[in-house]
C-alpha cells in the first residue's frame, strides 16, 4: 500500500527542482544556450538533484536514492564558482543552504545496488533538450522490489492541453492512476492514453537524438505497420508524458549499439505514468522492464510504451523487422 506521503514528497520534490530549472534557463543568455555551453544544464542538474535528494531525505531519512549526478566533480577547487552559482538557485528554495549542504544533498543520491525499496530521480531527463529551449524533464520514482510504485514526472516546457500554460506535472501510483496538472494539486485531471486500434492511423514519438534511439529502425517499423504521419520527436521523458495523456499512440526506443543498457533514470517515472494512464510499456522483445538490476536494465533492450491496443502489433512489426541489440 502506498502512503501519500510517497507522493507528496514526490510532488514537493519534482516541483521545487522544476521551478529551479526554470530559474537557470532564465537566467542563462540566448547566446549561451545558442553556443551549447553546457554550464547552465550542469547548474540545473546539480541544484535539481540537490533539492529533489534534500526533499526525499526530509521525509524518508532512511530509502536510499539512485540519482545520475555526483557531487564529487563540484568539490574540486577549480569548481568552486559552478558550486557557488547552484548554491545561489538552491537558497532562493531554501533560504539558508550552504556550499556544503549542496553538496551533501547531491551525493544523498549516490546510492549504489540497493534492493527492496529505493527512489530513482534524473534531476534533469533531456539535456539536449534542455540546451536548446525544448522538452526536458526532472523524472522521480520509487521502486519497490523491481517495479515503480509512485512516479513524479515534471515536464517543465511541455504545454497543458487545456489551459494552455506551458509546464505540466504528471504523476502516477501504482494501482491509483495518472494525473496531471499545470497550477495546484487540486486543480489535477486524470490522463488517459488514445484509443487508436488501427496501427495506420498511429502517432509515434521517438528521441530528437538519432544516438538514443534508431531513426532508421524506427521508420522501418512505421512502414511496415502503415504508419504514414511523421513522428513526433522530442527529448527526455515527455514522451511518456504524450502517449500517457493521449497526444501520441506509440513511444519506441530502439537500441542504436549492442551494449548499451538503458539508465533506470530515464524510464521509471514514465513507464509507471504511462501504464496506469491505462497504457502498457514493455522492452523491444515484450520483457516487462525490470529494475531489479541496479542503476541499469540490464535484462532488457530497448523500450515500447504504447496505448496498449497497439502493443501487440508493435512487438510483431519489430519482430518481424529483425530489430535487435544491433
Ligand atoms: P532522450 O531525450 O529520450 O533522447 O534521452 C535522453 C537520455 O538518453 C539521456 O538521459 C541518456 O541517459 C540516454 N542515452 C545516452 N546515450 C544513449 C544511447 N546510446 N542509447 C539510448 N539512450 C542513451
Ligand atoms: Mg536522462
Amino acid at each position: 500500500m502506498i502512503s501519500s506521503n510517497e507522493l507528496r514528497a514526490a510532488l514537493e520534490a519534482v516541483s521545487a527542482a522544476a521551478k529551479l530549472t526554470r530559474a537557470v534557463r532564465a537566467a542563462a543568455s540566448p547566446d549561451t544556450l545558442q553556443k551549447g555551453d553546457r554550464s547552465p544544464v550542469t547548474v540545473a542538474d546539480y541544484g535539481s538533484q540537490a533539492v529533489v535528494c534534500r526533499t526525499i531525505d526530509r521525509y524518508f531519512p532512511n530509502v536510499p536514492i539512485i540519482a545520475e549526478e555526483s557531487a564529487s566533480a563540484l568539490r574540486k577547487p577549480e569548481n568552486l564558482s559552478v558550486l557557488e552559482r547552484v548554491t545561489g538557485f538552491v537558497e532562493d528554495l531554501v533560504p539558508d543552504a550552504t556550499p556544503s549542504d549542496v553538496t551533501k544533498w547531491i551525493d544523498r543520491g549516490g546510492a549504489k545496488d540497493p534492493s527492496g525499496e529505493f527512489w530513482t530521480l534524473d534531476p534533469i531527463d533531456g539535456t539536449k533538450g534542455f540546451l536548446r529551449g525544448d522538452q526536458y524533464a526532472v523524472a522521480l520514482a520509487l521502486i519497490r522490489d523491481g517495479k515503480p510504485v509512485v512516479a513524479a514526472l515534471a515536464c517543465p516546457a511541455l504545454k497543458h492541453p487545456t489551459d494552455g500554460s506551458i509546464g505540466t506535472i504528471l504523476w502516477a501510483t501504482a494501482g491509483g492512476g495518472c494525473f496531471q496538472t499545470s497550477g495546484s494539486l487540486e486543480r489535477a485531471q486524470p490522463v488517459r492514453v488514445t484509443r487508436t486500434k488501427e496501427t495506420a492511423l498511429a502517432c509515434m514519438s521517438e528521441s530528437v537524438e538519432s544516438g538514443h534511439s534508431s531513426h532508421d529502425s524506427s521508420a522501418r517499423v512505421a512502414a511496415l505497420l502503415g504508419i504514414t504521419s511523421r513522428p513526433r520527436r522530442m527529448d527526455s521523458q515527455a514522451k511518456y508524458a504524450v502517449v500517457a495523456r493521449g497526444e501520441a499512440d506509440i513511444y519506441m526506443r530502439l537500441p542504436v549499439r549492442p551494449s548499451y543498457d538503458e539508465w533506470i533514470w530515464d524510464h521509471a517515472a514514465g513507464a509507471l505514468v504511462v501504464t496506469e494512464a491505462g497504457g502498457m510499456v514493455t522492452d523491444i522483445f515484450g520483457l516487462e522492464l525490470d529494475f531489479s538490476h541496479g542503476a541499469k536494465l540490464l535484462k532488457n533492450t530497448g523500450v515500447v510504451a504504447t496505448n496498449g491496443h497497439l502493443h501487440a502489433a508493435v512487438l510483431d512489426a519489430l519482430a518481424r523487422e529483425e530489430i535487435s541489440a544491433v
